[in-house]
């Protein structure tokens, strides 16, 4: 099997023991304001920089890397079509024998959606993402001799290929940064964090966009989706063990009432 590497710096013990000391040029403020009037009040020169500084601790606690199995470019980027509004659990039940029985875009061209479905019957909408992927596995041997395309607009012409599917499989499997996957944890954590307070998940790519320097953005979207999974979840966030609690104006408590040793996610 075939992760991402992981980029995780080593961490320190004197990292460690600042990790939730407020940044001292960076204090926020006392009073409690909404993400949005925090983001207006902030104004974007002291946004890059604090995102800057909240990439830099995220790195120390948060690895770089998707939690999607595949050992391909091309099983990559099936298994990102599959992903679509579903768990990457229940995709990574249903890829290994997928893949173990058609591993590359040669075979899946060759077979008909129908053949494939009882093998991702488990994952939502799986008539339409089999025809996505049986498609895809098409216009790939036609048009790429069955390699993955490394641009952008190629990519996007793919069926089931949309600017998120192509970001995560550009950066994942190729290290090449053309933009941030922004998924549904991605966008909320960028909202509570005031990053980007807009609802469009392509605006706020863009806004992230501005904030990160552009060698970043594959991890920018690994380590925003990891935090947002684990940590920073939709109904109850973790701030008690989140490693970015002293960059958050959404927090719930003051960053020194929270854990000394926040929660890593490796
Ligand atoms: S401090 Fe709380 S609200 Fe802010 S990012 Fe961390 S978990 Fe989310």
């Amino acid at each position: 099997m075939a992760h991402s590497r992981s980029t995780t710096g080593s961490t320190t013990s004197a990292a460690t023991a600042a990790a939730q000391k407020k940044p001292p040029d960076l204090e926020l403020p006392v009073k409690r304001m909404t993400p949005k009037s925090f983001f207006r009040k902030e104004g974007k020169r002291r946004r890059k920089v604090r995102a800057e500084a909240l990439f830099a601790r995220l790195s120390q606690y948060v690895e770089n890397r998707t939690e999607l199995t595949y050992e391909t470019p091309f099983q990559l980027l099936v298994a990102v079509i599959l992903s679509a509004n579903a768990t990457d659990v229940s995709v990574n039940k249903a890829t290994p024998k997928l893949f173990a029985d058609y591993p590359d875009a040669k075979a899946l061209a060759a077979v008909e959606p129908s053949e494939i479905e009882p093998y991702v019957k488990s994952i939502n909408h799986y008539r339409n993402k089999s025809r996505a992927v049986v498609e895809t596995a098409r216009a790939l041997v036609e048009r790429h001799n069955g390699e993955v395309p490394r641009q952008m607009e190629e990519m996007t012409t793919l069926r089931g290929v949309g600017r998120k599917t192509a970001n995560v499989v550009l950066g994942t499997a190729f290290n090449i940064n053309e933009g941030i996957a922004v998924d549904t944890h991605a966008n909320r954590v960028s909202t509570r964090l005031a990053l980007s307070v807009d609802e469009d998940p392509k605006q706020v790519e863009a806004e992230l966009m501005e904030l990160f320097e552009r060698q970043h953005w594959t991890a920018v979207s690994h380590r925003l989706i990891l935090l947002g999974r684990y940590i920073c979840k939709a109904r109850k966030p973790a701030c008690r063990v989140c490693p970015v609690i002293a960059f958050c104006p959404s927090r719930e408590m003051e960053p020194e009432e929270a854990e000394a040793e926040p929660r890593r996610i490796e």
